[in-house]
């Protein structure tokens, strides 16, 4: 039987020790508050055991990591008709690079960089009565946790400073890629990404992932076939331009997010979430990434 609590004792003790932590992003000025010293992790066994180590309690920004859930819920929608308007290639390039978008006539390169988020964020205006409720009600759902929330100060802080999403989401209308208006489709992608969760609560959201589409209150929320797909598309696209890195070192399909959390899963074992908010140079959580690379050499536990 593996000791997953001993690991994750030792994984946090010896990061939490190391002097280099990575820088936290500031770009959206509200998150450069942060503690370059916040260490959590927490582990979600599909067979209902939970581990967790330091900070793994406290909420952050989930920012990018919410590409994710808002595609879960998108695909509930539309199905396979969302792959006309984004595809599920990796771009290796960072999550808001423009030219590739310009070049390839407005469709994104997958949903999991910004502009493809941005076209997934469109399909939930469109089909939600009242998206910005109802999709935080589908996060709290999936997770079976009612206190999730927004943090307006922080969706504001990317409304007011967040130019590069204002020209994606022009240049997807430009294309005729969005069917609702710049302005909407932001404002519900900036709350979307300010949603504040912690390691823990997001172990929980990734279940259904994890386990064939199914959350932890075994209600169906995506088709197994789904559910699979996603994972491939958190493995291919889920790190900006260090996808590869990411499966070469840890293994695992999984997303991270610029507020410094990583969130990934071993179908039918498990979900891992950490949160450091210091980023390495291409805006990875810097120790989250080695948490991850540590845990799946200690535990052998990778889809590899
Ligand atoms: N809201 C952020 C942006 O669009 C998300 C970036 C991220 O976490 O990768 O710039």
């Amino acid at each position: 039987m593996i000791d997953f609590q001993g690991i994750l004792n030792n994984i946090h003790d010896d990061l939490k020790a190391q002097e280099v932590k990575g820088i936290v992003a500031s770009y959206i000025p509200e998150l450069s508050k942060k503690d370059v010293n916040n260490l959590g992790l927490f582990m979600q066994h599909v067979d209902g055991r939970s581990f967790s180590a330091g900070d793994a309690f406290t909420p952050f920004s989930i920012q990018s990591i919410s590409k994710v859930l808002a595609l879960s819920k998108a695909i509930a929608f539309e199905d396979n008709k969302i792959w006309e308007r984004v595809d599920v290639e990796p771009s290796g390039n960072p999550f808001n690079h423009l030219s590739l978008l310009e070049l390839e006539n407005g469709i994104p390169r997958n949903p999991l960089i910004n502009s493809g988020a941005l076209v997934i964020a469109d399909i939930l205006v469109s089909h939600l009565e009242n998206p910005k409720e109802d999709f935080l009600q589908y996060v709290r759902d999936i997770s079976n946790d009612q206190t999730i929330k927004y943090n307006f100060k922080v969706a504001d802080s990317e409304e007011s400073t967040g130019f590069n999403n204002f020209a994606a989401a022009y240049l997807l209308k430009s294309f005729n890629n969005l069917n609702n208006s710049v302005e909407d489709v932001l404002d519900f992608y900036f709350h979307q990404c300010s949603i504040e969760m912690s390691c823990a609560q997001l172990s929980k959201a990734f279940y259904l992932f994890a386990n064939g589409g199914k959350c932890m209150n075994n209600k169906q929320h995506i088709p197994v076939k789904q559910a699979k797909r996603i994972n491939a598309i958190m493995l291919t696209c889920g790190f900006y331009d260090e996808a590869g890195e990411f499966a070469f070192e840890v293994g695992l399909p999984g997303k991270s997010g610029v507020g410094g959390g990583i969130v990934a899963l071993l179908p039918n074992n498990f979900i891992i979430a950490t949160w450091a908010p210091g980023l390495n140079p291409r805006g990875n959580s810097l120790i989250g990434m080695q948490a991850l690379e540590q845990f799946t050499s200690q535990t052998n536990l990778s889809i590899f």
